[in-house]
């Protein structure tokens, strides 16, 4: 792993920054942008009740929709760089709006979004560049699916193509369930998002997510990620939008890194040059370690959650710097990330019953918790009339902690979340079980 430092070149004013987003993704960006001694005011918009814990954050409600009006505000803020953290605004083309009002702009245009938008177009992107993916069927009827499904004889994963908040793929485990999802897609669940649905073979092996910073030619690497999507502990139960995560990811050896580099992230960047996207922001790579080698699951137009959250604290504080020169397309490609010597890891705390359905509005708790190389940052939080913190979401906090090696992390994480109480708080006690030596003595 690479710890030099270089300070990446700053040509502009690089005081005040708007991020968009009202997660725990937004929040652990704003911690690492406020670093930066060059940054002044940082404005979350919408945030939550977590945001102004963070030093420099002020939390705007901006109206995105009303965009002559948003354009006049971020004048009025003197907004040097906006950063988009989730994919709708990104899938609508905001960037491409505040791009044609010059403003600096961390996040791809709708075009580029459509790696993520449209699942079928980023198969076809990949097939195009061949870049090692799933096979796969395009379907627009449940007819058509069927006829795939009945010639199939390996099992097939079912995904409606466009967003559904990473609710829209399902995993069968029979023929029978296979034609059940594509029906339940076809039946409107997703709405647009499942006019066309994606079959595809299903493929085994260890994941990873990798996280390159853009700026339309060049990119840099962040450290690697490994996340638990599955609600329980054992990696079973639903899929989530994520209950945990920690980086870097002892699996991606640089061996395998030089290979994903070259079989999957430089063919990415020259196919989308190829046609002609200017692609300015975070391109996340989920990638499936195959027997036969490293193979794209999905790609997303922003940083996941929680892998963000998990990454952001062994950063230094040249990341905006990063941030600002894939928005004017000025990386050099030679630049170093520094990480601290540290490993990272979050564990999600959710309502009860989420993904499915869960009551807001519990008041939180939080005793004593020693902060060293510790952050809570909030994802779904917000104040009562009154000031109490309360829930307002599914995933409600993210705890997060550094430490010497993923034991030290999980132990830190877990003695945090003891601290911690509302009605209903639920986490998987198993977060991180790849990579720590202790775990089954614990459990
Ligand atoms: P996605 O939202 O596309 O990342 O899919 C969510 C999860 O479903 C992934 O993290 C994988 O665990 C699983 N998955 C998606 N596609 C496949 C596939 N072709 N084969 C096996 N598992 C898959």
């Amino acid at each position: 792993m690479i710890f030099n430092s270089t300070t990446p070149k700053v040509n502009k004013k690089l005081e005040n920054i708007l991020i968009i987003g009202n997660g725990g993704r937004e929040n652990s960006l704003g911690w690492a942008i406020q670093k930066n001694k060059l940054i002044k005011k940082i404005y979350l918009s919408p945030g939550n009740a977590g945001s102004e814990k963070i030093k420099k954050c002020i939390k705007i409600d901006l109206d995105i929709t009303y965009k002559k009006d948003l354009i006049n505000k971020l004048k009025s803020l003197d907004i040097d760089l906006v950063v988009i953290g989730p994919e709708i605004p990104l899938a609508e083309g905001l960037g491409d709006y505040l791009r044609k009002n010059n403003f600096d702009v961390f996040g791809p245009n709708q075009d580029g979004a459509r790696l993520e938008y449209s699942k079928s177009w980023a198969k076809e992107f990949m097939k195009n560049a061949n870049i090692p993916t799933a096979k796969f069927w395009k379907v627009r009827s449940f007819q058509e699916a069927k006829k795939v499904i009945d010639n199939s004889k390996e099992s097939l994963v079912v995904k409606a193509d466009g967003l559904a908040s990473g609710k829209g793929v399902f995993i069968p485990e029979s023929k029978n369930e296979c034609l059940q999802a594509t029906q339940t897609i076809f039946n409107g669940k997703f709405g647009k998002s499942g006019e066309i649905v994606v079959l595809e073979e299903k493929i085994q092996g260890p994941e990873i997510s990798i996280f390159v910073l853009c700026d339309g030619e060049k990119y840099v690497l962040l450290p690697t990620a490994q996340d638990h999507k599955r609600l329980n502990e054992k990696d079973e139960g639903p899929n989530t939008g994520g209950m945990g995560a920690y980086s870097p990811a002892p699996l991606a050896t640089q061996n395998l890194l030089t290979r994903i580099i070259n079989e999957i992230i430089q063919p990415t960047i020259d196919e989308l040059r190829r046609k002609k996207i200017d692609y300015r922001g975070v391109i996340y790579f989920g990638l499936m370690i195959t027997n036969s080698g490293p193979k794209v699951i999905e790609y997303n137009c922003r940083f996941g959650d929680p892998e963000c959250q998990t990454i952001m604290p062994l950063l230094d504080s040249n990341f905006v710097n990063l941030l600002q020169n894939c928005a004017m397309g000025n990386l050099t490609g030679n630049e170093e990330i520094v990480f601290t010597n540290k490993v990272s890891g979050c564990v999600i705390a959710t309502s009860k019953g989420y993904p499915h359905e869960y009551k807001t509005g519990f008041p939180i708790k939080i005793g004593k918790i020693d902060s060293t190389d510790c952050q809570i940052f909030d994802s779904g939080t917000r104040f009562s009339d009154n000031g109490e913190l309360l829930t307002d979401g599914g995933r409600v906090l993210s705890i997060v902690c550094q430490d010497e090696n993923f034991d030290l992390v999980f132990e830190k994480a877990y003695k945090t979340l003891k601290e911690i109480n509302f009605d209903g708080i639920y986490y998987r006690k198993d977060i991180g079980h790849q990579v720590r030596r202790n775990f089954s003595e614990e459990n």
